[in-house]
C-alpha cells in the first residue's frame, strides 16, 4: 500500500525536479521511438531487458538524460514496457508519446534515496522527514502516519499540475489502517451520470457535476490565457491560476470519491462494480452527456472505491458490464431498445418496474452468482455530508 505525504522544497529544488521530470519524459519518448524502429526492422519490439539496457546507454551518452539517477532511468524503461504489455493484453491503447506536463513522477526503487533525519513538529503526531534523492536533492516530507521505513519497496516523487510535490512510500503488504467491522453484506454498485452511484440496496449518491460547475471559470481562464502574449509574465500567472483551478476540481472530486468509498466499506464486505470501458460508453452517448461522463471519471471513481475497500480490509470485484442496464433484474429479459434517456426500467416481459440504476445495480450483484432479493424499493440517499446530498446545483455545495 502506498503512503502519500506532502513534500516541500525551495524554488530551486522545484526547478530541479521539473527538469528531471522533463528528462524522464524525453527518455520515455526516445525509448518509444527506438521500440517502433525495432518493430519496423525486425517485426518485433524491444524486450524489457533491451529497453532497460538502452535506457542506461542513452543515459551514459546524452547530457540531457545523465541528470537522472540510473535506476530511475531503468524504471522509465519499465514504465514504457508495462504500458506496452497492457496494450498487448488488450487493456489499453498503444502507449502514446508523453507530453512533459503529463509525465509527473519519478520512481526510486530501494536505492537512490536516504532519510537524513526525522524530527517532531510542535505537538501532535506529525513529523518532518528530511529525505535525499540521488541526482535530485533534498525534500522535507510532512509525515502524518507511521510505517516501517526499512520495508519500503519503492519511493515515488510526484509533482502535480499546480506544482505541489508529493512523496509516496510503497510498503509491500503493509496496511496502516484499522479494518472496519464485517457486515456480512455484498453490494452491487452501478455508476452513472444522473446518479453517481446506485447500490443494489436502493441507495444512491447524486452526481454533483463538479467539472461542469467549474467549467465557466475554467473556460474564462482559458480565454484569458489565449489573449496573453506568449512568454509574458502575465501569461505565466494566468497559466498557474488555470492549473490551480484544474487541481482544485480534481481534489474536490477525489475527496468525494474517497468519502463514498469509505461509506461503501462501512456498508459492505464486498463491493461489485462493472469492468467498464469509459470510451465505449462515451461513444454511445450524446454530445451533451459526453462531458458529464468525463465529469464522473469512472476509472477514478472505481479506483478510489477499490482503494478504500482494500484500505479498510474489505473486498472488491469487477464483473462483465454487458447489458447490465438493459437486462431485467427479475426475469432476465434484455431490452434492446433502452436508451440513455430512459430513467425507469419497465420490463415488457414480466412487468418489473424499477429505477434504471437500481435495476442495473441488482444485475451487477447477480453476476457474482449471488441472488439478490429483487424487490421494489424506495430509493434513498447514501449518508454523505449534506453538501453532497443536493445534487447538481445545491447552494451549499463546495465552491469551485
Ligand atoms: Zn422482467
Amino acid at each position: 500500500m502506498g503512503l502519500k505525504f506532502r513534500a516541500y522544497a525551495g524554488e530551486e529544488m522545484a526547478r530541479a525536479l521539473r527538469a528531471r521530470l522533463d528528462a524522464a519524459c524525453a527518455l520515455y519518448n526516445a525509448l518509444r521511438s527506438a521500440d517502433a524502429e525495432a518493430y519496423r526492422e525486425r517485426g518485433k519490439g524491444l524486450t524489457q531487458y533491451e529497453l532497460r539496457t538502452l535506457a542506461l546507454r542513452l543515459r551514459r551518452e546524452h547530457d540531457e538524460f545523465r541528470a537522472l539517477f540510473s535506476q530511475v532511468a531503468q524504471q522509465v524503461a519499465d514504465r514504457f514496457y508495462e504500458a506496452k504489455e497492457r496494450f498487448f493484453e488488450g487493456l489499453a491503447r498503444f502507449p502514446r508519446a508523453k507530453k512533459p506536463h503529463r509525465y509527473y513522477s519519478l520512481v526510486y526503487p530501494q536505492h537512490g534515496w536516504k532519510v537524513l533525519d526525522v524530527r517532531p513538529i510542535r505537538s501532535g503526531k506529525k513529523r518532518m522527514m528530511r529525505i535525499r534523492f540521488s541526482n535530485l536533492g533534498e525534500f522535507d516530507v510532512l509525515v502524518h502516519r507511521d510505517f516501517p521505513l526499512d520495508e519500503v519497496a519503492r519511493v515515488i516523487v510526484k509533482m502535480n499540475r499546480a506544482g505541489e510535490i508529493y512523496v509516496i512510500f510503497y510498503v509491500e503488504g503493509f496496511n496502516p489502517y484499522t479494518p472496519l467491522p464485517s457486515t456480512g453484506k455484498v453490494g452491487g454498485i452501478d455508476v452513472g451520470i444522473e446518479k453517481l452511484i446506485a447500490t443494489s440496496d436502493g441507495q444512491y449518491a447524486p452526481n454533483p457535476r463538479i467539472y461542469e460547475r467549474a467549467l465557466v471559470r475554467l473556460r474564462r481562464l482559458q480565454r484569458e490565457l489565449s489573449r496573453k502574449q506568449r512568454g509574458s509574465r502575465r501569461r505565466l500567472k494566468v497559466k498557474r491560476r488555470l492549473a490551480r483551478a484544474h487541481e482544485r476540481v480534481a481534489n474536490i472530486r477525489r475527496d468525494l470519491y474517497l468519502k463514498l468509498g469509505k461509506i461503501l466499506a462501512e456498508l459492505y464486505d464486498l463491493v461489485v462494480m462493472e469492468d467498464i470501458d469509459v470510451k465505449e460508453l462515451i461513444g454511445k452517448s450524446y454530445r451533451s452527456q459526453r462531458r458529464r461522463l468525463h465529469d464522473v471519471s469512472f476509472h477514478e471513481l472505481r479506483a478510489m472505491i477499490e482503494y478504500q475497500m482494500r484500505k479498510y480490509g474489505k473486498e472488491f470485484a469487477a464483473v462483465d458490464p454487458k447489458d447490465t442496464s438493459r437486462t431485467c433484474a427479475r426475469c432476465g429479459y434484455v431490452r434492446e431498445d433502452l436508451t440513455l434517456g430512459d430513467r425507469v426500467y419497465v420490463c415488457p416481459a414480466c412487468g418489473w418496474t424499477a429505477d434504471r440504476d437500481y435495476n442495473a445495480a441488482l444485475n451487477i450483484l447477480a453476476r457474482t452468482g449471488r441472488g439478490p432479493p429483487v424487490v421494489p424499493v424506495e430509493l434513498r440517499p447514501l449518508p454523505l455530508p449534506t453538501e453532497w446530498q443536493g445534487g447538481a446545483m445545491s447552494r451549499e455545495a463546495p465552491r469551485l
